[in-house]
């Protein structure tokens, strides 16, 4: 059976090990923080105290970490074995999966550039859909734990177009948010109950079912973290710096990100992107 070592037990990290382990493959696990790896070890996890212990003799490693310093940092550390099959998961933008890839090909490994869209609940849930990419000779192996993580595995042919998919989902993603944000302030502002404005779109045309249920956050003051507002601040970032690299200006990213950054001044990092109200 093959062995999987999952480098990073955050949100994401966390559930995509359970779900592995309830599929029957064996599963070693590292985190920074012991404490957050640990308890997989009541599910059936091995844990490693380093991440070299983690990938030694793995057939895949899954990073799932918080950005690609952090990805680069513990990956540079390592030496996979030729055989093994990197699965990059994280959230890390176009430049940085073009560094890792560069790193993994200078180890001699075949490497998957795979983040996901869903959070944390998807996670649970194995439905995940995983925006995969490059490593056409390795896809038949790593397809299985895809499945186990996701609904759907989209496969892009050159590697980088994973991220970069992801980047344009995220971007879409940060101006709903937004637009709930202002558009509910807008409505307070004239005077309005701002559940009007959430119940009238509600089921219909201009409704996405996302931004009702942030909206809806946002009206009830309610930010435990699905997806905290400092991945969502990261992730507008990167959009807007790889499109500057390409000469594009996004203007409602740049506006939004300002305000997002001042909601993470004010301590909002750690909650829910709904959140992005609080900023004034
Ligand atoms: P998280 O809960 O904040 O976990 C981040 C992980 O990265 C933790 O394991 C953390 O270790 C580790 N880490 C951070 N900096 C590190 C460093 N310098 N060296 C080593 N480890 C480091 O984040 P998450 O929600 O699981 O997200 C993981 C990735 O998935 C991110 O790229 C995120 O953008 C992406 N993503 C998240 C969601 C979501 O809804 N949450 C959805 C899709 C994609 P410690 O525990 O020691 O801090």
């Amino acid at each position: 059976m093959t062995t999987v070592a999952v480098l990073g037990t955050g949100n994401m990290g966390a559930p995509i090990a359970r779900n592995l382990l309830r599929a029957g493959f064996p599963v070693r696990v590292w985190n920074r923080t012991p404490a957050k790896a640990e308890p997989l070890v009541a599910d059936g996890a091995t844990y490693a105290p380093q991440p070299a212990a983690a990938v030694a003799g793995a057939d895949v490693v899954i990073t799932m970490l918080a950005d690609g310093a952090a990805v680069e940092h513990v990956m540079a550390g390592v030496q996979l074995s030729p055989d093994t099959v990197w699965l990059q998961m994280s959230t890390i933008g176009v430049e940085w999966t073009g560094r890792l890839a560069d790193l993994a090909a200078r180890q001699g490994v075949a490497f998957v550039d795979a983040p996901v869209s869903g959070s944390s609940e998807p996670a649970e849930k194995g439905e995940l859909v995983i925006l995969a990419s490059g490593a056409r000779l390795v896809r038949a192996r790593v397809e299985p734990i895809f499945d186990v993580l996701g609904r759907q595995t989209l496969w892009l042919d050159h590697v980088g177009d994973g991220s970069r998919l992801k980047l344009v989902l995220n971007n879409w993603l940060a101006v709903l948010v937004e637009g709930m944000a202002e558009t509910l302030t807008l409505s307070e502002t004239l005077g309005l109950d701002p559940h009007l404005f959430v119940g009238t779109i509600a089921g219909g045309p201009l409704a996405s079912p996302y931004a009702v249920s942030k909206g809806n956050a946002m009206l009830d003051a309610r930010f435990e973290p699905g997806f905290p507002l400092r991945h969502a601040a990261k992730d507008a970032t990167l959009a807007r710096d790889a499109a500057q690299d390409l000469g594009l200006a996004l203007p409602l990213t740049a506006a939004l990100l300002r305000r997002w950054q001042a909601a993470i001044a004010l301590g909002h990092g750690d909650d829910d992107v709904a959140s992005a109200i609080t900023a004034s």
